[in-house]
């Protein structure tokens, strides 16, 4: 049986990332991650709910020892833009004070829900700070934002899977595709 949601359906559009694709940079970054934080105390933290499926990847190609927390954030506004303005819905277990921590994030579109979140995570003093983005759009240039890890960068176009959902669907999809609306 193949997966439940059939490549059939209308909305999924143009492959971006395959499966393989994604599988071999998810090693890479972890091998990168895992030379850059030997003898460190790393914390990597989710952001709910689409980065679930890149950290649980990545996480578990690490080397090094770590830990994980997350964090759900809503960003007011359409569906498909972010508007930056950003509201904690469920906030971190722990106090990532004197920690090496490294923010897993889906995708950064505007990079403004980022940007709200460095400056969150960055006044509780951790040891160091970086980010881990799987996927890049040109769009996130306009900040002043340059995410230590990055997976791929992708043209300026809504996408799905691998985490990314379109309405709460599709995140189950096992590659990252663009979205027909
Ligand atoms: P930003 O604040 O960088 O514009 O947007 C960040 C958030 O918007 C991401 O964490 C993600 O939840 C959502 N987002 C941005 N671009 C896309 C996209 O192409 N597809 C999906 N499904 N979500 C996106």
């Amino acid at each position: 049986m193949g997966p439940v949601t059939s490549r059939n359906d209308a909305a999924i559009g143009e492959i971006l990332v395959p499966a393989d694709d994604l599988t071999c940079r998810v090693k890479e970054l972890a091998a990168a991650i895992s030379v850059d934080y030997q003898d460190r105390d790393l914390l990597l933290i989710g952001v709910l709910k689409g980065a679930v499926f890149f950290l649980s990847d990545l996480m578990r190609a690490l080397t090094v020892p770590v830990e994980v927390d997350f964090m759900a954030i809503s960003s007011y506004g359409s569906s498909t833009k972010s508007s930056g303005v950003v509201r904690i819905l469920k906030d971190l277990d722990a106090s990532i004070e004197g920690r090496d921590v490294v923010i897993v994030e889906d995708i950064v579109d505007s990079g403004l829900t980022l940007q709200y979140l460095l400056r969150n995570l960055a006044a509780r003093q951790p040891a160091s700070l970086e980010v881990c983005a799987l996927l890049i759009k040109p769009g996130a240039r306009k900040v002043d934002l340059e995410p230590r890890y990055v997976g791929f960068e992708l043209p300026d176009q809504f996408v799905i899977g691998y985490g990314l959902d379109h309405g709460e669907r599709y995140r189950n999809l096992p590659y990252v595709a663009g979205l027909n609306q």
